[in-house]
């Protein structure tokens, strides 16, 4: 069994792009800036847009963090999301989801020009995947194809199983791995709530996609031996022999899959790094179709 370690593929996606950035910044080349939406005060959502922001620092990105109360109306929000897509110092921008019930996540995501859709969830961005033209990514989809990419993990021909079908993770994870590349060329059965006999369908795949947002879930008895296992769950549960108070874990039972696995990404360290190095990725391709 092989661990799959978003953090290593996540620090050589990293390093790659602070190269670029520095040859940017020698030519006088446009640094690419990206700018996080948070709305409210959600623990997690804060975690995840902090976690963002210190990347883009890192990789020598300009970075802006647009902070808005969970009052806030949709057309005032809408009318944020106008001044960055006119903004010419921002090359991409993100709207961390959820937001607050009283505001229409979809308009929200139509309203963000296409151009600077780096986390790849305007409908041009998806319409594009679909038929295998340039666009952005979406982020976490993205991500767990470079992991695949960088272990050299065979899919051609191979039955790849996802489990769950939203926008921003299953749907699209089905769609790559069906496209005619590499990595892809899946043979894919996408999985919901409503699918019957789950554990039958999981025990063929030979790579297997678990978003289903339910901890632990995935457990030995669904899996074949020698299969690839990706999991995308994130769940914060109570720790109290940790600082933070809280340990993460995935939609895997980890210590009983693992042994079953010939590849296997844990959480934390395997596809959440990963989203946040494709959102870089996404960043810089945004500046490039500016010039
Ligand atoms: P979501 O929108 O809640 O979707 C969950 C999917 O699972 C739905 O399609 C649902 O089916 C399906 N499902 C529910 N119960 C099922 C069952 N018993 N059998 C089969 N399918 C079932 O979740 P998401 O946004 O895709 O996120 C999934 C997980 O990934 C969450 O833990 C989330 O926190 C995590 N996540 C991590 C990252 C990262 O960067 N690592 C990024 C995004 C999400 P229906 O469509 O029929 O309801």
């Amino acid at each position: 069994m092989k661990i799959i370690s978003g953090i290593e593929v996540s620090d050589k996606i990293k390093s790659d792009i602070a190269l670029e950035v520095e040859a940017i910044k020698l030519r006088g080349g446009k640094v690419p800036h990206l700018a996080a939406v948070l709305v409210g005060n959600d623990g997690a959502s804060q975690t995840y847009v902090n976690a963002k922001v210190k990347a883009c620092e890192k990789v020598g990105f300009g970075s802006t963090l647009v902070e808005l109360p969970a009052t806030i109306s949709e057309t005032d929000l809408l009318n944020e999301i106008e001044k960055l897509n006119n903004n010419k110092e921002i090359d991409g921008f993100i709207v961390q989801l959820p937001l607050p019930k009283h505001i229409n996540e979809q308009k929200v995501t139509e309203a963000i020009s296409p151009l600077k859709d780096v986390d790849g969830f305007h409908p041009v961005s998806l319409g594009k995947m679909v038929l295998n033209l340039p666009s952005f990514l979406p982020a976490t989809p993205y991500g767990i194809v470079e992991m695949l990419r960088h272990y050299n993990i065979s899919t051609e021909g191979k039955h790849c199983v996802v489990i769950g079908r939203s926008n921003i993770v299953g749907s699209p994870m089905s769609i790559l791995m069906a496209r005619n590349t590499y990595p892809g060329n899946c043979t894919v059965t996408l999985t919901h709530s409503k699918t019957q006999n789950l554990a039958e369908i999981t025990k063929q795949a030979d790579i297997l996609i678990v978003a289903i947002g339910k901890p632990e879930f995935l457990t030995a008895n669904m899996v074949k031996e020698g299969a690839t296992v990706i999991d995308v769950g994130i769940h914060r549960i109570e720790d109290a022999t940790k600082k933070s108070g809280f340990r993460l874990i995935g939609d895997v039972k980890f210590d009983e899959v693992a042994p079953k696995c010939a590849f296997i990404s844990p959480v934390p360290g395997g596809v959440g790094p990963m989203t946040i190095a494709s959102l870089l990725k996404n960043t810089l391709l945004a500046v490039r179709r500016d010039a």
